[in-house]
């Protein structure tokens, strides 16, 4: 049994961070040099330079909160995925090799990207706050009917919705089940996030 005292309080709650892709690539500690070979191989294949800068920032991002979590360096915080489908690694489910309790999620669109890492399952979703879900009738087979409606009667509902959707995505990338949510809208960086964790999240920029 420990006592409260000796836990740190970051082990308790999830640790999540959303930043722009220049941010993240801006920082000298947060290098592609951080990223594993089967990594470096997936980059090779987007042939497009803006999203590759996302997934580069999205990994190294992921690495930041693991470490924050943990207390470990970044560079012993590498994530590994592996695909329950496909039984192969390299694609699917983020986790943390070595700390089977911990749970990893990332996320990028557009120049923003987020990552979040805590106790047990987790999943964290950002968009662009200009971006609009839709349409209605694809949402309707998506998103509970009762806060379709509700969002739909507002003289304005992109941006409702558009919250709507990041929950479900933190949601689902989170396995779903009985998740704890936290959305907030990040005006600086235009940005709505929404973190899902079996405990409650804790937002932190780059800088702490
Ligand atoms: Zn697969």
């Amino acid at each position: 049994m420990s006592r409260a005292g000796q836990e740190r309080p970051a082990g308790r709650t999830v640790v999540a961070v959303v930043a722009t892709t220049g941010e993240v690539l801006a920082r000298p500690e947060l290098h592609e040099g951080l990223l594993a070979p089967w990594e470096r191989e997936r980059l090779d294949r987007i042939r497009v330079p803006d999203r590759r800068d996302d997934v580069v920032a999205a990994r190294l991002l992921v690495r930041l909160c693991a470490a924050r979590f943990t207390g470990l360096a970044p560079q012993a915080s590498s994530p590994a995925q592996y695909c329950a489908e496909c039984e192969r690694p390299g694609h699917g489910r983020p986790y943390l090799p070595g700390h089977p309790d911990v749970g990893v999620s990332l996320s990028h669109a557009d120049g923003l990207v987020a990552a979040a890492v805590g106790p047990g399952a987790v999943g964290v979703d950002v968009e662009p706050a200009a971006r609009r879900p839709g349409p209605l009738a694809v949402l309707s087979r998506m998103l509970p009917a009762a806060d379709l409606r509700e969002a739909a009667g507002l003289p304005d509902p992109g941006p409702a919705l558009l919250r709507l959707w990041v929950r479900r995505e933190a949601r689902l990338k989170a396995g779903g089940g009985d998740v704890q949510l936290l959305e907030w809208t990040d005006e600086r960086r235009a940005a709505v996030v929404a973190v899902a964790g079996a405990a409650p999240a804790t937002a932190f920029t780059l800088d702490g």
